[in-house]
C-alpha cells in the first residue's frame, strides 16, 4: 500500500504535505507533487495536511491511474521536502474537475 498523489494537487502545488512526510518521498513537477510508492511508509500524515484533499490511501477504489502517474514521474522528478509558496491562483484552480487532462505537466519542478 503507499499514498497517492490525485487530480486537485495540479496547479495548486500548496505543499503543506512536504513538511510534515518523515521519509521524504514526495517529488515535484512543474505543477503538481507526486508520491514515491516504494518509499511511502503508508504513515498517513500527509493526507489530512493537504488543504485540496489531493492525497488518497491506494486501497480507494480507482486510482490505479493515479498510482501509475505517482510511481513513473516520482522517478523523473526532483525531491520536495521544503515548503515554498504556493501559485498566486491556486485558490481559483482549486476543485476544477478534469485537470490532468487540461493541466498536467511532464515537466519536472525545482525540488529542493
Ligand atoms: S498539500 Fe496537497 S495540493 Fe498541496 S502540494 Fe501537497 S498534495 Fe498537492
Ligand atoms: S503517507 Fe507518510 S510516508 Fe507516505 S507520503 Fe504521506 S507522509 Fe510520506
Amino acid at each position: 500500500m503507499t499514498y497517492v498523489v490525485t487530480d486537485n494537487c495540479i496547479r495548486c502545488k500548496y505543499m503543506d504535505c512536504v513538511e510534515v512526510c518523515p521519509v521524504d518521498c514526495f517529488y515535484e513537477g512543474e505543477n503538481m507533487l507526486v508520491i514515491h510508492p516504494d518509499e511511502c511508509i503508508d504513515c498517513g500524515v500527509c493526507e489530512p495536511e493537504c488543504p485540496a484533499e489531493a492525497i488518497k490511501p491506494d486501497t480507494e477504489p480507482g486510482l490505479d491511474n493515479w498510482l501509475q502517474v505517482n510511481a513513473e514521474y516520482a522517478e523523473k522528478w526532483p525531491n520536495i521536502s521544503q515548503k515554498r509558496d504556493a501559485p498566486a491562483d491556486a485558490k481559483d484552480m482549486d476543485g476544477i474537475p478534469g485537470k490532468f487532462e487540461k493541466f498536467f505537466s511532464p515537466e519536472p519542478g525545482e525540488g529542493d
